[in-house]
């Protein structure tokens, strides 16, 4: 029996039900229908908390909202990343919540300097993507020379110098130890990781130091399993995850994408608490292979890193820190992610193209990604300087946005007000899209700006701007 949603009456009747709007809704109601659509949480309910009248129902709020599959946190002091809290097999049958995490390694046999490149790199990766920002998220450092002195110097080195939360890699549970000793505790790292031989002292290190354990038997999912079981039920380690190998080669894929969907069936599907943590898959593997040569390797991680994030894994560990290995990764866990029952959206309000001054065109568009991207590609491709006013139109293109009164006057005076545009420029005109013409009275109205109505397509936007709005002839209109 696969986990069930709860509906909104069965949240409703377990909260208190007074209507104090503490959670800021309205009542109790509105608090439950955006629980069920995880639009809030339940610490937002302060009387469920405080008062002790209410702890049997919290406990079971608690039950009726868990994920089948744990959710993992990790810490820096200045980023957290969470990985699993996964409720469903099926993108479609609610939507994934927390995006594959990707980490790059760097090992304590490395140079400094090169360590120090490799942090630059992975803190500097970023790629502008239908108006996300799409970025790497962990560093894992593994222990090369099993030298407890050598891998704490370099955790130190990269702690100090990197922003994003650690995985520390080995199967030595004195190294493991020298690298947690000398993180600060603002750290949570995940370590990796307990195996057949060693899963006693690392479940101790990791109680030790409240950290997440990695449990990890390439080829063995029933040795998996079972450390997974004593770890939770004899040693009380309950934040964990799971690496089931991850091979290529013959038979060697197919045997890891079936471990994967395994794991996860056995936890949404079944509610099999055993395979209900987060999987971990290591692309950087293929580096071992005597096989191939450095692009095969390269390849090999990228088809890994998104075949395995389609199959369920929460986690990759990745070696390559080339953009083209990259960008498949970023590109598709952003589509896998994305919520299918929305539109993707930007946030609404102005934004700045290019260096625009206080006669530069103003134009108008809507919040859809697509649309917005698209307009600012086209505008930047043109080497246009404008002021780009982004309305919500609650993700919906132009046209459709249009049709369904989301694209309104209202909306824009809206956007125009709380960015104060109009004390920053020295003219009130303002560039509307093509398909918004029939709006463009209400604009007026609502604005008391003056409405040109632009062209129907973004493409055009450049030879429109100057043929007939460039920044002197708006300054001359303006006079
Ligand atoms: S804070 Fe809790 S009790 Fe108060 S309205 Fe919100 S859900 Fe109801």
């Amino acid at each position: 029996m696969p986990w069930q949603p709860p509906t909104p009456i069965q949240i409703y009747q377990l909260l208190p039900k007074t209507n104090c709007g503490k959670c800021g809704e309205l009542n109790c109601m509105a608090f439950a229908v955006k629980l069920v659509n995880f639009e809030t949480l339940l610490e937002q309910c302060p009387p469920l908390f405080e008062d002790s009248r209410y702890k049997e129902d919290l406990q079971k709020l608690r039950m009726m909202l868990s994920p089948p599959v744990k959710e993992i946190v990790l810490k820096s002091p200045k980023k957290t990343v969470k990985i699993g809290g996964e409720y469903v097999l099926h993108r479609h049958e609610l939507r994934y919540i927390n995006p594959t995490a990707i980490a790059i390694d760097v090992d304590d046999s490395m140079d400094r300097d090169i360590i120090l490149q490799r942090i630059e790199k992975i803190e500097k990766f970023e790629y502008e993507y239908v108006g996300q920002r799409l970025r790497l998220d962990l560093i894992a450092i593994r222990s090369v020379s099993n030298d407890y002195k050598q891998y704490a110097k370099t955790v130190q080195l990269v702690a100090e110098n990197t922003t994003y939360p650690l995985i520390l890699c080995s199967v030595n549970p004195s190294i493991i130890e020298a690298g947690l000793n000398v993180l600060p505790q603002e750290h949570r790292p995940l370590i990796y990781a307990a195996t057949k031989d060693n899963w006693r002292e690392m479940a101790e290190i990791a109680r030790r130091f409240d950290v997440p354990l990695a449990v990890s038997s390439p080829g063995d999912l029933e040795m998996l399993v079972s450390i997974a079981k004593t770890l939770s039920e004899e040693l009380g380690v309950n934040d964990l995850a799971l690496d089931p190998g991850t091979f290529i080669g013959v038979g060697g894929l197919s045997y890891t994408i079936k471990a994967y969907t395994w794991l996860r069936y056995k936890a949404v599907q079944d509610l099999w608490k055993y395979a209900g943590y987060p999987l971990i898959s290591t692309p950087i593997s293929v580096w071992s292979l005597d096989e191939g040569d450095i692009m095969d390797k390269m390849w090999w991680e990228a088809i890994l890193g998104t075949m395995l994030m389609t199959r369920y894994a929460d986690l990759l560990i990745m070696h390559s820190i080339e953009g083209w290995v990259l960008l498949p990764l970023v590109i598709w866990r952003f589509q896998l992610y994305t919520d299918p029952r929305k539109p993707v959206a930007v946030p609404s309000g102005v934004r700045e193209v290019g260096k625009p001054n206080e006669f530069s065109p103003v134009i108008v568009t809507s919040n859809y990604a697509l649309t917005y991207s698209i307009v600012l590609s086209d505008l930047e491709k043109a080497k246009i300087n404008a002021w780009l006013v982004v309305i919500d139109t609650e993700g919906l293109a132009v046209d459709v946005a249009v049709a369904g009164r989301k694209f309104t006057g209202e909306k824009v005076a809206e956007v125009i007000r709380a960015s104060n545009l109009d004390k920053k420029i020295k003219h009130k005109i303002l560039i509307i899209p093509g398909k918004a013409a029939r709006v463009s009275g209400d604009i007026e109205d609502s604005t008391g700006w003056r409405v040109i109505v632009g062209p129907m397509d973004s493409s055009e936007l450049g030879k429109f701007i100057e043929k007939e709005f460039t920044e002197s002839k708006i300054q001359e209109l303006s006079t």
